[in-house]
């Protein structure tokens, strides 16, 4: 786990045959307030938590983890997480809060195809993926949370409760698989997903003013070209209809 900035953590995403979400965990380490965004891949909770030890930080200042989506390469290891910090909220966007409680998977596979193929593999029961959320995000909040302010937007299109994390004093935002360096956008072709929303929320990621990109994978960006997200919003364009 490597510090961005202040209050802003970063756990870098074991990739296998499937990918490994990153892990951000943001507040100021004495607010004792801190919250973890995302959890990652099936069998990760116990490298993410070591990777928060590592780095000095209690668990028990540990007070929620907020999830940008609730893919599985997001969600795997929420449960083997939550065993470490069982006093930690769920926060997620409404969207996606209620398919989460009544154990409807398709969204967190996104297709069947895959969803067998995982289960296999992982050896998953039906209903694994089932969780209580605390908290329904709805898009439009701003969240006073371990000393710092996150604005809550709500960017559909890659899924249907995909959220975006932005600190407009710092200039960061955490846009999940909604885009990503490079260029490069989270696929549309999954369970909930829809090219013209996707642009639509790429455009209004566009109209921020954002420094420090944290995407769900691949690489950071501590200085984001300006105009990045615009002009990633224009080449893709003509593919998300
Ligand atoms: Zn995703
Ligand atoms: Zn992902």
């Amino acid at each position: 786990m490597t510090q961005v900035t202040q209050g802003v953590y970063f756990i870098q995403g074991q990739d296998e045959m499937i990918p490994d979400s990153h892990v951000y965990v943001v507040g100021k380490p004495d607010s004792q307030d801190l919250s973890i965004i995302d959890a990652g891949l099936m069998g990760k909770g116990r490298y993410k938590i070591q990777s928060i030890l590592n780095m000095g930080i209690e668990l028990k200042a540990i007070a929620r983890i907020i999830m940008t989506h609730t893919h599985l390469d997001h969600i795997g290891c929420l449960a083997e997480i939550r065993e470490q910090i069982p006093w930690a909220e769920l926060w997620v966007h409404d969207t996606e809060a209620d398919p989460l409680e009544k154990g409807d998977e398709r969204t967190v596979y996104g297709m069947e195809m895959f969803q067998n193929m995982c289960m296999m593999q992982y050896s998953l029961k039906p209903g694994a993926f089932t969780f209580y959320v605390d908290r329904r995000l709805q898009g439009g909040e701003s969240l006073d949370i371990g000393g710092m302010t996150w604005e809550v937007l709500h960017i559909p299109g890659h899924s249907p409760g995909s959220i975006g994390l932005y600190n407009r004093m710092e200039k960061i935002l955490i846009p999940g698989d909604v885009v990503y360096a490079d260029y490069a956008i989270g696929r549309f072709d999954l369970h909930g997903a829809n090219g013209l929303e996707l642009k639509n929320s790429l455009l209004q990621l566009a109209k921020l003013e954002v420094n420090i990109l944290l995407p769900g994978h691949n690489r950071i960006v501590k200085e984001l070209p300006a105009g990045y997200i615009a002009e990633t919003a224009k080449q893709w364009a003509p593919y998300l209809t």
